[in-house]
């Protein structure tokens, strides 16, 4: 970190700042230029306050060098996290497809809806049992006798599962899911992160809809730093001044996220988009963009289905746009194992 010292700042108050850098086990060199003072500050920088430091009187700039995502950044682990899931892989030269309803609504409609992704070339089935909806008189999910019908699909199908946990109170009850879902509305609930970086459970870390990628990173950091290193990255659209879609899919994050961390990272056209004639075009664009894989939600009843109708892929549309994934993997050397 290079901070930049205003130009006729009283040498005392310089000599404070020093002090309470030193005392965070940091080592300050002053570098002296032609009519200016800067200080480099050596060592782990991660746990300093940027904005503490940059709001003192003597700081004119201050230059991160550093990430402040040790664990998940690149500059540490340059080569791609591949994390593996019963055999199903996840990151390097891997793509997965994740496809399902939105929400499980019965045993017979998960297992039917898996069926289907599954034979259009799905590689894991997604179905939310505990829904974290806008309106708290919308449909909440099955919870927890959702998560059994899903895997009861499971079972029936061959497939690893994915579902989404709101409170950390119900960990206990994802025990044989394979990885857990943490969705935009919980990406800064750090209580919840933490818990789940004491597991080794793979967790899919969605981005909130107003976080920017620092933070983002930071909150799959939150996870690492308690030991769980399985955490996949997941962009699902961000709110922009845009009203025509539900989300604007945030597509340049792929390839940036990707210089900076070395972790899988997927992208949901689904929840981006908000409309079904969109999921097709923007998970084609996803590919393009270099991603690890996609999220998408079918069904086969969209009109009847109980939530986010209005975007998901009917059975034979799924099926058509992974035929087109599989055609454009060998552009972006990227195969489904
Ligand atoms: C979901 O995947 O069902 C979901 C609620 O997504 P998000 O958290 O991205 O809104
Ligand atoms: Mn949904």
């Amino acid at each position: 970190m290079i901070i930049v010292i205003k130009n006729g700042s009283e040498k005392k108050e310089v000599d404070r700042l020093v002090e309470k850098i030193n005392s965070m086990g940091l080592v300050v060199n002053e570098l002296c230029g032609f009519g200016a003072t800067a200080l480099s500050v050596i060592g782990d920088t991660s746990a300093i306050d940027v904005d503490l430091i940059n709001s003192s009187a003597v700081v004119d700039k201050l230059y991160r060098i550093q990430d402040p995502y040790r664990i998940a950044g690149r500059n540490f682990h340059p080569q791609d996290t591949v994390i593996d899931v019963d055999g199903v892989k996840f990151g390097g030269d891997n793509f997965q497809i994740i496809a399902g309803p939105c929400s499980v609504e019965s045993e017979e409609q998960i297992i039917r809806i898996a069926k289907a992704v599954k034979a259009a070339g799905a590689t894991v089935l997604r179905g939310g049992a505990y829904k974290p909806r806008s309106s708290p008189y919308a449909f909440q999910g099955l919870k927890e006798e959702g998560i059994s019908f899903l895997l009861s699909a499971k079972k029936e199908v061959g497939l690893p599962v994915i579902t989404e946990i709101v409170s950390v109170n119900h960990l206990e009850l994802f025990k044989d899911v394979d990885i857990i879902q943490v969705g935009a509305r919980n990406m800064q609930n750090y209580e919840l992160l933490r818990e789940l970086g004491r597991s080794d459970k793979p967790v899919l870390l969605k981005r909130s809809m107003a976080a920017t990628i620092e933070e983002w990173l930071m909150s799959a950091e939150y996870i690492m730093s308690e030991g769980n290193k399985n955490v996949i990255l997941c962009e699902r659209g961000i709110r922009t001044f845009e009203p025509s879609t539900r989300c604007t899919l945030d597509l340049s994050a792929v390839p940036l996220v990707k210089g900076k961390t070395h972790l899988p990272v997927f992208v949901d056209p689904s929840h981006a988009a908000g409309k079904t004639e969109l999921v097709g075009p923007m998970a084609l664009a996803s590919v393009g963009a270099g991603a690890d894989g996609i999220m998408v939600e079918v069904h086969d009843d969209p009109l009847c289905s109980l939530c986010d109708g209005a975007q998901a892929l009917l059975p034979e549309d799924f099926d058509s746009v992974v035929e087109k994934i599989k055609a454009m993997l060998p552009v972006v050397g990227k195969s489904i194992q």
